[in-house]
């Protein structure tokens, strides 16, 4: 199987793995029910019957081929309502890159995920980190209190690569990942030149 959950979170910055190969720690921001547990899932090709049912646990590790290069990613799913425990303290340290979703159809997830974005900033000040802002749930066109307008200004205003996903749907979902590591990529590139 591809997926295994990792609890090895200790050293602070890109690890390599056994194969040389680089690791990279995603960590997935946003309120709670906006779907972050769902795309994680789906990134790690786990089916809804056999989630993994302790929080604590909410990390996966894959390995994607992107324009014929592997890297593997690590994807944690932190959850808002202990905004102030030590995991999330955690990961906003040691992130390699940050996904901050919000649901479309809840205006109240879209401005947490400008907070989230405005912490992060305080958190990692001097870092170039690549962070993507996801609209989640598209599916759900009727309910829609977010249009792909205002999703787009945000992330021009705050920086960061922005895309609209439904977990629903597995729309998208494959191309966020891609992006996050091209994103991670482009950093590292232009560290090295
Ligand atoms: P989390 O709290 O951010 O981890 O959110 P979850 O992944 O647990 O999702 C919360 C609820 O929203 C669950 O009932 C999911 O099935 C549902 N959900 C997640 N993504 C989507 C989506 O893209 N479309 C729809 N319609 N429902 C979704």
């Amino acid at each position: 199987a591809p997926v295994a959950p990792c609890s090895s979170w200790s050293s602070d910055s890109a690890d390599s793995d056994s194969s040389g190969e680089s690791l990279y720690r995603v960590v997935l921001l946003g309120d709670p029910g906006v779907g972050k547990t769902s795309l994680v899932n789906l990134f790690a090709g786990i089916q809804e019957r056999d989630l993994p049912e302790q929080p604590g646990e909410d990390a996966y590790e894959r390995t994607l081929s992107v324009d014929g290069e592997e890297t593997t990613l690590l994807v944690m799913d932190t959850w808002e309502t202990e905004r102030r425990n030590r995991f999330h303290n955690y990961c906003m340290q040691v992130g390699n890159a940050y996904v901050i979703v919000y649901s479309v159809t809840d205006r109240v997830s879209f401005e947490s995920a400008s907070e989230l974005r405005i912490q992060l900033r305080r958190t990692r000040q001097a870092e170039n980190i690549p962070i993507i802002l996801v609209g989640n749930k598209t599916d759900l066109v009727r309910c829609r209190e977010v249009s792909v307008e205002e999703g787009r200004a945000c992330a021009v205003v705050f920086d960061c690569k922005f895309i609209e996903t439904s977990a629903a749907l597995q729309h998208n979902v494959t191309e966020l990942f891609e992006g996050v590591v091209r994103q991670i990529r482009l950093r590292q590139d232009s560290k090295e030149a």
